[in-house]
């Protein structure tokens, strides 16, 4: 697999992955444009994406497909829980939308979507698998439950929200308190520590590479976010660029290339 992300946190968001046969994103929260270019630049015509995967319907996961899809034909996947939200907020062919309860198949891809505790009507990750190479993206979470680990805890590359700084959401004077609450909350984002604190538990299955994923752009910095989690898993004996590679998505720029390939039997 070939994994990119394309932009990630409240602006926008997007991840690109492609196996052998099939090349997908999961969300679209920016313009066409930005979208083009990025994929351009890997070497991807936009007419070669197979689906667009939806984790919720909050606007910086969905604000681009419209246009995409309507430009492109792409068809769209999304848990049957969120459809109505999903038609009256997507105006395209309806043909398109695809939803699902359970996992599916996208050419050569196994796409396992497992629910994530967000204030959203419903919010998923993705496990998503060629052959025995898996990754998982994982943002938009309130907390990391055991129900996640237990999915997402065989893959190489997992993509995990690092959303805020406690102290520094606190103080962001542009909040209002309720919204402080729910993002702090236990269905609102993840904080650096919690994200530290999961990372422990994947490197101990065998994960070895992790995203940050969604830093807020008013409470959190990415220096943050890295000393925060590093600090935390040194204190546990997890050195990071020797037992874990810490690398980070962007708000606005892409990321790092990441080839994860199947050990063909
Ligand atoms: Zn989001
Ligand atoms: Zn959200």
């Amino acid at each position: 697999m070939r994994v990119c992300n394309l932009a990630s946190g409240s602006s926008g968001n997007c991840t690109y992955i492609e196996s052998e046969n099939a090349k997908i994103l999961i969300d679209n929260g920016k313009s066409l444009q930005y979208v083009c270019t990025a994929l351009t630049e890997l070497g991807v015509d936009p007419c070669q994406i197979d689906a667009i995967l939806i984790t919720h319907e909050h606007s910086d996961h969905i604000k681009g497909i419209e246009k995409f899809s309507r430009v492109y034909n792409t068809p769209i996947y999304a848990h049957v829980n969120i459809n109505e939200i999903l038609k009256n907020q997507i105006h395209t062919d309806e043909s398109l939308f695809n939803f699902f309860d359970n996992q599916f198949e996208i050419k050569d891809l196994v796409i396992t979507p497992f629910a994530l505790p967000h204030d959203s009507k419903f919010c998923v990750g993705y496990r998503v698998s060629e052959q025995d190479a898996v990754i998982s993206v994982c943002t938009d979470l309130g907390h990391f439950s055991e129900n996640t680990f237990e999915i997402i805890k065989s893959s190489a590359l997992v993509y995990l929200e690092a959303n805020y700084d406690p102290e520094m959401l606190m103080a962001y004077p542009n909040y209002p308190p309720f919204l402080k609450r729910r993002i702090n909350g236990p269905n609102g984002h993840l904080s650096n520590i919690n994200c530290a604190k999961a990372i422990e538990k994947l490197v101990h299955a065998g994960t070895r590479m992790v995203v940050l994923s969604h830093i807020s752009e008013h409470s959190n910095t990415t220096n943050l976010a890295v000393g925060t989690i590093a600090n935390y898993l040194e204190s546990k004996n997890i050195i990071p660029n020797v037992n874990i590679r810490l690398d980070i998505a962007h708000h606005e720029q892409r990321g790092t290339i990441f080839r994860i390939n199947p050990t063909k039997k």
